[in-house]
């Protein structure tokens, strides 16, 4: 394992790259835990969606703030220490559509945000009209350093109850981080974290039409928040 860990998790270095969090996983918690754990939170997410008439996502973040207030050490993370949203950060449509709402729900300007984040627009876009293999780019770095789109000027997460995974695994036991350096944030410490991209690829495959689904490919492809906010834009335009 080429990643520096410590007993609580992970250190944020090196760790953009998911296939390396997926092998640290693995290797923390047993096929068992991991399989159990899934089986619930797929269960008891679209059980409580039903009664509770509310999007399946919206329950499994329930589930997983409730592991982080509950299971873990107190996070010292709180509104205003943004520096882990000065990041690449990416999502699946699921996560995207559950951002859609939160901002029609909220009465969130979209092209105000994409107006405040054409920087990092500019860049993402230029990428995608240069005809170059999508698979072979580095994304995360396009953007990193600069602010999230959703990223308000007083430092707080516009969309904070629908933000997606990426954001909610990056937290901090040790102390507050000081930098965009993320000294003192972890990731890979639950094991809801561990099952979170399969719970919402599954949550993606039982909600699309029967006949959509012999194309799902069993995982989902995850877009940059820029790259969503370009596809919203033309699609709206
Ligand atoms: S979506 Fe919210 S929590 Fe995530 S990086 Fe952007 S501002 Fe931060």
């Amino acid at each position: 394992m080429s990643l520096k860990t410590d007993r609580n998790g992970m250190f944020i270095y090196g760790m953009t790259n998911t296939d390396e969090l997926g092998g640290f996983l693995k290797h923390k918690f047993s096929e068992h835990q991991i399989q159990q754990a899934y089986e619930y939170l797929v269960e008891a997410t679209e059980g409580e969606a039903r009664d509770e008439k509310v999007s399946p996502l919206r329950v499994f973040w329930k589930h997983l703030k409730k592991v982080y207030n509950e299971g873990v050490p107190p996070l010292q993370c709180h509104r205003g220490c943004a520096h882990c949203c000065h990041t690449g950060v990416s999502c699946t449509q699921l996560e995207w559509d559950g951002i859609l709402k939160n901002a029609e729900e909220n009465g969130i300007d979209l092209d105000a945000v994409i107006e405040r984040s054409q920087r990092t627009i500019k860049k993402v876009d230029e990428v995608l009209k240069a005809n170059k293999n999508l698979d072979q780019v580095d994304w995360h770095r396009l953007v990193t350093n600069q602010p999230c789109p959703f990223l308000s000027e007083e430092g707080a997460c516009e969309v904070y109850e629908d933000r997606p995974l990426d954001c909610r695994m990056v937290v901090a036991f040790r102390g507050v981080c000081e930098s965009k350096n993320l000294e003192h944030a972890q990731r890979g410490v639950v094991l809801e974290e561990a099952v979170g991209a399969t719970v919402i690829a599954k949550l993606q495959h039982d909600m699309t039409p029967k006949i959509k689904r012999r194309k799902f490919r069993g995982t989902q492809p995850i877009k940059l928040l820029q790259h969503w906010l370009i596809l919203w834009k033309q699609k709206n335009r």
